[in-house]
């Protein structure tokens, strides 16, 4: 199917001549290209992969599991983010322990980052500071899509370089 597009605008005749504008183009072009190479640190595109950009406060990245003080999972697997979660990428198993000040704790706990849509409700939604999104990292890209699908040892060891995999609030 064929569409006429009208333009209410009429081109100049120096618009339709064509090659001025195409000079016109250029010489933006070459005046970006100048002040880039005179100005660097004013740059605003940074040379990715081995620079970074500083992320904002409170970006939502790749989760992880705290721990307690006693270096056990925090998590009291009460289901909360797996049935908050929009897309059902979280699957717990639960499991009792004889602590009753704990009673319950996730024998397994699996999120599947392939589906995830970083929402951050399961944050939002946990009781207990067990999970969290700020590891800083969001280069999730892999040639495995089974390597995304991170378990329990892999989320309480995903802490941000330098930061603690322990909650502050304990
Ligand atoms: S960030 Fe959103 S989509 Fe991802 S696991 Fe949490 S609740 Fe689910
Ligand atoms: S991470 Fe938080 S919300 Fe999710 S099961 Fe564990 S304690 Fe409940």
């Amino acid at each position: 199917m064929a569409y006429l597009i009208d333009r209410k605008e009429k081109m100049t005749l120096w618009e339709r001549a064509y090659l001025p504008e195409i000079i016109r183009g250029m010489a933006i072009t070459a005046r970006h290209f100048i002040r880039n190479v005179i100005f660097m640190d004013r740059r605003i595109t940074i040379e990715y992969p081995e620079q970074k950009k500083q992320l904002p406060a409170g970006y939502r990245a790749e989760h992880r599991l705290m721990k307690r003080e006693d270096g056990t999972i925090r998590c009291t697997a009460c289901m909360l983010c797996a049935t908050i979660c929009p897309s059902g990428c979280i699957e717990i198993e639960a499991e009792e322990v004889a602590d009753p000040q704990v009673e319950k704790r996730a024998k397994s706990y699996i999120i599947n980052e392939l589906r995830c849509v970083f929402c951050g409700l399961c944050v939002e939604a946990c009781p207990c500071d067990a999970i969290r999104m700020d590891t800083g990292r969001y280069e999730n890209a892999s040639f495995d899509r089974s390597t995304l699908i991170y378990a329990k040892d892999k989320l309480l060891d995903n802490s941000a370089p330098g930061s603690n995999s322990l909650s502050a609030s304990l």
